[in-house]
């Protein structure tokens, strides 16, 4: 499932392709992404607009159209599960899992979510419930440390996105580690110097995500996994993280069997020895 920083990576890769240019046209091909809207309904705002950004809010890309009267300005896409955005400068082939296809004046983006977890909707209302960005200038350890108000483990807080914004299940697990706090304790029981330590463990560990990711695409190779089909990079001997889907195995800092739990229906990973 694409987090954070396999989104970032996207947007990244796609803003060259998009920003500024025609939208000329949209067909969506099933209806279920773009709920409780009908495709017949969302395909006129999807026609000759023009990209003013392209950018990432939490686990979405928000494209933000040049306005024109009575439309909406904005389009969120959201990967679920399974999503990918392909873009191609020749017309796609055309595939089972298309969801939507999105025609510009140079090329072709086209929407594949083969689990149809995914949403394409210009209904917006979403944006304003999340929480801060983690990667943004003005996070910091104070707006992390009001986490710390709720007797909810820190992992499950981490996760809310009222709280932080864009914080999954892997990438949860493995800051945690770099942070050395264990998963499953009270957010009221993070002292007070640890909550810099966190902050800073949030911030390396998405960001060297995102440069690997980046890598990953330059390479040509999926960077996350079950993207159509294939597994991406992580599926084998050389997954990046320490301690997420790694039960039993030593952990790479101090040895101890790394070991999993249930916390809100989700794994947790973390290692007992070096997770206090
Ligand atoms: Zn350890």
């Amino acid at each position: 499932m694409p987090e954070l920083p396999e989104i970032e990576a996207l947007v990244r890769r796609l803003r060259p392709h998009l920003e500024g240019h025609r939208l000329v046209s949209t067909r969506v091909l099933h209806p279920r992404p773009c709920r409780p809207s009908a495709p017949s309904d969302l395909e006129p705002l999807l026609r000759d607009r023009r990209l003013l950004g392209l950018h990432r809010r939490a686990k979405y890309l928000v494209f933000n159209w040049e306005p024109k009267p009575a439309l909406p300005t904005t389009l969120l896409v959201h990967l679920g599960m399974t999503g990918s955005l392909v873009f191609s400068e020749a017309i796609p082939v055309g595939g089972t899992h298309d969801v939507a296809l999105m025609e510009w004046d140079h090329g072709h983006l086209t929407f594949q979510d083969p689990r149809r977890f995914g949403l394409f909707t210009c209904e917006d209302a979403v944006l304003a419930r999340l929480g801060p960005e983690p990667l943004s200038t003005d996070f910091t350890p104070g707006n992390l440390a009001r986490l710390g108000t709720s007797r909810q483990p820190i992992k499950v807080r981490l996760m809310d996105p009222t709280q932080v914004a864009g914080i999954g299940n892997i990438y949860a697990s493995e800051l945690l580690h770099r942070a050395g706090i264990s998963p499953r304790r009270r957010s009221d029981r993070i002292r007070d110097a640890e909550w810099p330590v966190l902050h800073d463990a949030i911030r390396q560990v998405l960001e060297e995500a995102i440069a690997r990711n980046l890598r990953a695409y330059e390479a040509g190779i999926s960077p996350y996994y079950h993207e159509a089909g294939t597994r991406g990079s992580w599926a084998d001997d050389a997954s990046p993280f320490l301690v997420y889907d790694r039960e039993k195995e030593p952990c790479a800092r101090c040895g101890s069997a790394i070991r999993r739990c249930e916390q809100g229906g989700r794994s947790t990973y973390w290692c007992p020895g070096c997770q206090r």
